[in-house]
């Protein structure tokens, strides 16, 4: 059998050093399962483990798609903030979701510091928030509450799509993590402009789960009325 990780060589834009890390092949991802928030389980190696990638020499931390992003005021700021503490460690090898929860916390203190897009901060406070979801931890709203925050101005003030989420994806998440948080009016609200916006023609799937989730979130909403009511 093929080993589902593979070793990748990268030369770290704030260092130099080059250092190996692994990732999962395509064609032995298999998917399991998924959440109403696209939050996706895997039987074997999960591919969101091994999208951040952080060099062992610096400490530099962020998601495969922008770890070269880097001009010569952020190398200074990463160095200055993260480099000058950094304790050598390897995140190279397989990694657990304890390994991925740090990863993903190192490629937000970076991204923080380096002003990257909301966008991709509300990527990374995401899927820090479904690997806390995998084992059980509520700290999960915690980051899924920043990835609103997050998601919410990328929305007005970010060129889209965020990776490979399009704008009526991204509203009918919103509606969802939304929901998620027990927040229903603004729940209703996204999945109001999600099931009324012209695009989602173009993905029955999306369409069927974003009506779905509006009336879920509309009966909580009437309980939870009832019960302040009652109170
Ligand atoms: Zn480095």
């Amino acid at each position: 059998m093929v080993e589902a990780l593979y070793d990748k060589e990268i030369c770290c834009s704030i260092c130099k050093n080059i250092f190996r890390t692994k990732k999962v092949r395509t064609s032995a991802v298999r998917l399991e399962k998924r959440d109403a928030d696209f939050c996706v389980y895997y039987n074997g190696e999960n591919p969101i483990y091994y999208a951040v990638f952080t060099c062992p020499n610096c400490g530099y931390t962020a998601f495969e798609s922008v770890f070269q992003e880097i001009s010569p005021k952020d190398k200074k700021v990463i160095i200055a903030k993260v480099s000058n503490r950094w304790v050598q460690r390897d995140f190279g090898k397989e990694r657990n979701v304890y390994q991925a929860i740090e990863v993903y916390k190192l490629a937000i203190l970076c991204g923080q510091l380096l002003n990257q897009k909301k966008g991709i901060l509300g990527m990374l406070c995401l899927r820090l928030g479904w690997l806390y979801r995998y084992i059980g931890e509520i700290r999960e709203f915690d980051f899924l509450k920043h990835a609103i925050d997050c998601f919410e101005e990328a929305f007005r003030y970010e060129r889209l799509p965020i990776g490979n989420l399009d704008e009526i994806s991204l509203i009918y998440l919103l509606g969802e993590l939304n929901r998620r948080l027990e927040k229903y009016d603004e729940a209703i609200d996204w999945f109001n402009k999600a099931v009324n916006n012209r695009a989602i023609k173009q993905k029955r799937k999306l369409d069927i789960l974003a009506r779905e989730q509006w009336r879920i979130a509309k009966e909580a909403y009437k309980k939870q009325k009832g019960a302040e009511q009652n109170e």
